[in-house]
Order: C-alpha cells, then structure tokens, then sequence
C-alpha cells in the first residue's frame, strides 16, 4: 500500500550540489514532489519535499538521506501568526533558520513568509506573547 510523507532535509554545503534526491527516485522507486527549495543564509539546502511510495522504500529512502549527511525532519504540524499578538520584538528574526521571519525594512516590522517556514517550532517556543502558533 502506498504512503506519502512531508519532510524536510536540511542538506549540509557539500551535498547542496549532490544528485541525493535523484536517488529517492531510482533506487527507492518514490515519487517526490519539491514544495519548497531554497539556499539559507547559511548556504545550506532546505528541501520540503512529499514522498510517496511504499512504507518500506518511504523508511529506506529517509534511511538512505540520513546516511549521506542531511538532517531529516517529518513535518506533521503547520505554524501561523496571530497578528493582533505579535509586538514586533524581534526576537524570532535571529532564531529562524529559513528567513520566514526577518525585518522588513520600509516598515521596521518583522514579517512572516509562510512559504518559507518549515514548521522547525523554534519561534512558537522563544515568542513572549505567543503570537507563533503551531498545531504539534
Ligand atoms: S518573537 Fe513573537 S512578538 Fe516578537 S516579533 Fe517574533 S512573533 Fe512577534
Ligand atoms: S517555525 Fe518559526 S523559526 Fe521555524 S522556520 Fe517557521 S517561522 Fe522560522
């Protein structure tokens, strides 16, 4: 029976250019689908990727990533902001490893791109007033 799973890959600088998610497909015959991929100002590789495939190629395939070096995390949960919450502290800006919240700077506000967002959990535990909000 088939599975899909949402995960996230954090790929190391050296792997960014490693044909690592190519393998998912040939050698574990999973379908992937990218939903997000972009280069963090750490120069590492965030990949959120939907995997579908049989529960046993889907472990193996995950098992496989885990062996070349990237940071693998399921992603079960989706995090939002309560606006009317958030006072524009900023403390969130630096903990963020995406980049889905910085500062805007026309309006000195921090802003939230939840496209960017890998649901990491890390601004939900450090906000103040709990304007993060994630379903975990
Ligand atoms: S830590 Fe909370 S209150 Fe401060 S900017 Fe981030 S979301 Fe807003
Ligand atoms: S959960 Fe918060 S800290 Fe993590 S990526 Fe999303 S916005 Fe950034």
């Amino acid at each position: 029976m088939k599975t899909s799973k949402k995960i996230v890959l954090k790929l190391p600088h050296g792997l960014v250019n490693q044909p690592v998610v190519y393998k998912l497909a040939k050698d574990y015959r999973l379908e992937f689908n990218i939903l997000k991929a972009y280069i963090t100002p750490k120069e590492e590789g965030l990949l959120i990727l939907e995997i579908t495939g049989n529960k046993d190629d889907c472990d193996k395939g995950i098992e496989y990533l885990i062996t070349c070096g990237v940071d693998v995390q399921l992603v079960s949960h989706e995090i939002k902001r309560i606006e009317e919450k958030c006072t524009h502290c900023g403390l969130c800006v630096g903990l963020c490893p995406t980049g889905a919240l910085y500062v805007n700077i026309k309006s000195r506000k921090v802003d939230f791109i939840g496209e960017k967002c890998t649901a990491c959990g890390m601004c939900v535990k450090a906000c103040p007033v709990q304007a993060m909000e994630g379903n975990f």
